[in-house]
């Protein structure tokens, strides 16, 4: 990997060890981009390999993101870039109403009926979708640049930085949590105080396009003003969230471990139903709670 790293040679003059790898996890959104962009700038260590988890419902708009400007800008820049996936969450969602499969669910709202007021009957399903979707598949492409086979353990021999585009305001997300020891999860635009703002700035500064807001089409953490926001932008989109949403409870469809229906939207109301007519826009970009 390259040598080219100021992080490393900041870690080495503090007499640390400086890490095998640093590693940046590329959500393709307007924060993680904005730390690669800057990576390349020199205005933040550069990382020695960009890695994006396509969970294979991603927005058209993200994919075009990743192809025409991070792949290009990586390569330029002579950092190497991947895409890795574990599955597809669309399909893997449809297959589990269907057929009961193992889903690592979104945060799915389930409706636990009876009762008059949705704030009573609304339950949700655990996040799992980040794990398995975003976080094995990069773990797993990182084992491989390391060389390791599967089962070797790479604690006590590896030590590894995964840095996390999080942007400030959004700083309890950075949790530092990852269940393997010898990555160390690094959150540079939370250290450094900077906000989606600041990452909005700092791309148009650096002569980067500003991409949208990287989430899966369906991400049931969608505010309506995002869904509102993609009716708009991109209707296609939109209507293939509303026709996963109601395959979800089609011909008595549910998901494995449970009966009760399902929804995309915490009003238990059909995402096609719902009325997103003068919804103000404001905030579409960033909604919370997400991945
Ligand atoms: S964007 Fe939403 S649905 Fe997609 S992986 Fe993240 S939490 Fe899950």
């Amino acid at each position: 990997m390259t040598t080219r790293n100021t992080g490393r040679v900041e870690l080495m003059r503090a007499g640390l060890r400086a890490p095998d790898l640093v590693v940046d996890s590329m959500g393709a959104g307007r924060q993680s981009t904005a730390m690669l962009a800057m990576g390349i700038a020199g205005e933040l260590p550069r990382p020695d390999v960009v890695i994006h988890a396509d969970t294979g419902w991603e927005r058209p708009e993200t994919i075009a993101y990743v192809d025409e400007v991070i792949r290009p800008r990586c390569k330029a820049a002579g950092i190497p870039f991947m895409v890795v996936s574990n599955g597809n969450l669309r399909e893997d969602m449809l297959r589990s109403a269907r057929e009961q499969t193992r889903l690592a669910s979104p945060p799915l709202f389930m409706d636990k009926g009876p009762g008059k007021r949705v704030s009573k009957r609304v339950g949700k399903l655990r996040r799992q979708c980040t794990g398995d979707y975003k976080i094995v598949p990069i773990v797993r492409a990182i084992r491989g640049l390391l060389g390791l086979r599967k089962g070797q353990r790479a604690a006590g021999k590896f030590h590894v930085v995964e840095r996390i585009g999080i942007a400030a305001e959004e700083s309890k997300r950075a949790t530092g949590k990852i269940e393997h020891q010898w990555i160390a999860l690094q959150y540079p635009l939370v250290e450094r105080g900077l906000t989606t703002a600041d990452c909005i700035a700092a791309l148009e500064r650096l002569g980067w396009p500003v991409p949208i807001k990287s989430a899966c089409v369906g991400c049931p953490f969608r505010s309506p003003a995002s869904w509102a926001r993609m009716e708009q932008d991109n209707p296609a989109a939109f209507a293939d969230a509303c026709a996963v949403d109601a395959e979800l409870r089609a011909d008595g469809n549910h998901l494995q471990g449970t009966t009760l229906p399902a929804y995309l939207h915490r009003s238990l109301v059909p995402l096609a139903e719902l009325d997103l007519a003068g919804v103000d826009l404001a905030g579409a970009e960033s909604f919370g709670g997400e991945c």
